[in-house]
């Protein structure tokens, strides 16, 4: 019995000798599987962190539309910790899509339609060997495409004397056509017609200046004549948003004062269709048709009825004719002319 008694406690002892080392030993198995799934862990975050610590967030980026014909040129400035950029477009009525990853700064898009509007923004980004961190957006600039062919006839149509109560007709019959006019407007005419002025800049035409009181400069005092010009930039400026950059001096009279004065390029004609005089219709319209050549600047009134008129059988036949309407700082673009301070132009070829 006591031997039985002996050998029960001694396999006891046993079994419970084998049961603590099985457990050992099993715990140590599980403890090593688990360290080394943690240690894995750890070394794979080590790599990462060390990643993202050496990668500096781009300064976000300034972005510039150059300049605008069949293509768009975009150009930006370098920015802080990156290595590329991303390029980035929105066409109308679609989503944003990354056109170009670069490391130069700028981008030129030839994808474009004519016509069309596009917007840009730009992201600046610094990359690693494993990772990539990326800037804010710039600001997104909207351009459009211009439908002007630089290899097709243009002529400039300008209207002076106004805004007037005719002004709005003739924008309409431009925006109908997908064409620009130039207008040269008095001042003092403002206040009575800020919508047809509105009209103009909306439409695309340009504005520009024809003095505060349609006064014969060469016989103004310097201070007068900057008078009349800086307060109707001023107030153009004000309504539209947009200061004028043509002056076109009232009757064609400059001087060398003038010039010297005002700082700004002076538009003549080549086209003088004496509407203000004949107050026709027909001979205006006659006059434009039979003279109009690629380059041409035409000289109406858009204060006279029978000029509107004209200009809305003008604007079609012109079309028809292959012509393009284009203001005059467009014609002198696509031209390739750069219209200068204080000089004279009557057409721009
Ligand atoms: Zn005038």
């Amino acid at each position: 019995m006591k031997n039985t008694t002996k050998h029960i406690l001694n396999c006891t002892f046993t079994a419970v000798m084998f049961a603590i080392a099985l457990t050992f030993m099993l715990g140590a198995f599980t403890t090593r599987v688990s360290f080394g799934a943690d240690t894995k862990t750890i070394d794979s975050a080590v790599v990462d962190d060390s990643v993202t610590e050496s990668l500096k967030t781009p300064s976000k980026p300034d972005i510039n539309i150059v300049s605008m014909k069949s293509q768009v040129y975009i150009k930006w400035k370098a920015c802080k910790n990156a290595n590329s950029y991303e390029v980035w477009r929105k066409s109308k009525g679609k989503s944003w899509e990354k056109i170009d990853v670069t490391s130069k700064k700028k981008y030129t898009d030839k994808d474009v339609a004519k016509g069309c509007e596009y917007k840009y923004r730009i992201r600046a980004v610094n990359k690693g060997s494993k990772d990539s961190v990326k800037s804010a957006y710039s600001s997104t600039k909207s351009v459009s495409v211009s439908a002007i062919d630089p290899d097709k006839k243009m002529v400039a149509l300008t209207f002076d004397d106004g805004p007037g109560p005719y002004t709005q007709a003739i924008v309409n019959c431009l925006k109908k056509y997908g064409m620009h006019a130039t207008f040269f407007v008095v001042g003092s005419n403002i206040s009575h017609y800020s919508k047809a002025l509105k009209a103009e800049a909306a439409s695309g035409c340009e504005i520009a200046n024809h003095t505060w009181g349609h006064v014969y400069l060469p016989k103004q005092s310097t201070g007068g004549m900057l008078k009349q010009v800086v307060n109707t930039n001023k107030k153009i400026k004000a309504i539209t948003g947009v200061t004028p950059k043509l002056l076109r001096p009232p009757y064609g009279a400059t001087s060398a004062g003038v010039k010297s004065a005002i700082k700004m390029p002076q538009i003549m004609w080549s086209i003088d269709t004496l509407d203000w005089k004949t107050r026709n219709t027909a001979k205006t319209v006659a006059s434009v048709m039979n003279n109009v050549k690629d380059g041409s600047i035409v000289l109406m009134h858009d204060i006279h009825k029978p000029t509107m008129k004209a200009a809305l059988q003008i604007i079609p036949k012109l079309v028809s004719k292959g012509y393009q309407l284009v203001t005059v700082s467009e014609l002198a673009e696509y031209k390739g002319v750069e219209l200068k301070n204080g000089k004279a132009y009557s057409s721009i070829h």
